[in-house]
């Protein structure tokens, strides 16, 4: 059943509803964010569809957002962007275990904000860089990849996890392809 957005918060899904229910219900999300960002990037937009669970005491809400931000360039610096998936799975509980599930609020209405607001910000990339093969801003002087940029001297490129260079070479190919 399609959740009626709140005019006062349409991020939020009406918790007395929901519970009468004893079912479930779908909130479509689109969230112009302005304030969310970290020293690397930032976040713009926020889209998808939410489904909430009532069982029991608890609410159970989960989904897959598209996240749409920008930032500059690990390498060359130049302002690139992206969009990103962010995985919702969240549980709303009455005494909540802090860090794990989010307690169930006493008033009606059930506010996301606060639960996406955590996730975007461990979404947000802290190393964007603009494209898979980006050469850096000076390619003849400093090629990237060459020993040289690697040391602590230039201090453009963090040490990368090479798990984590496997998932950007992914989100590259997916990009590519449409
Ligand atoms: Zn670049």
């Amino acid at each position: 059943m399609e959740e009626t957005p709140n005019p006062e918060n349409p991020l939020s899904f009406d918790l007395p509803k929901l519970l009468k229910r004893g079912g479930g219900a779908n909130l479509q999300i689109d969230w112009n964010l302005e304030e969310i960002s970290t020293t690397y990037s930032e976040a713009h937009q926020l889209g998808g569809e939410l489904r909430a669970e009532a069982s029991g005491d608890k609410v159970v809400v989960s989904g897959e957002l598209n996240l749409g931000w920008s930032g500059p360039c690990r390498r060359c610096l130049d302002t690139t962007d992206g969009v990103d998936t962010l995985a919702v799975s969240e549980i709303y509980e009455t005494d909540s275990t802090d860090g794990e599930t989010f307690e169930i609020p006493q008033n009606q209405i059930l506010d996301l904000r606060p639960m996406l607001q955590e996730l975007i910000l461990l979404a947000l990339p802290l190393t964007p860089l603009c494209s898979h093969d980006c050469r850096g801003p000076i390619p003849e002087e400093y090629p990237a990849g060459s020993p040289d940029t690697q040391g602590e001297e230039h201090g453009i490129d963090p040490p990368i996890d090479p798990r984590w260079e496997a998932l950007g070479a992914l989100t590259f190919e997916e990009k590519e392809s449409n």
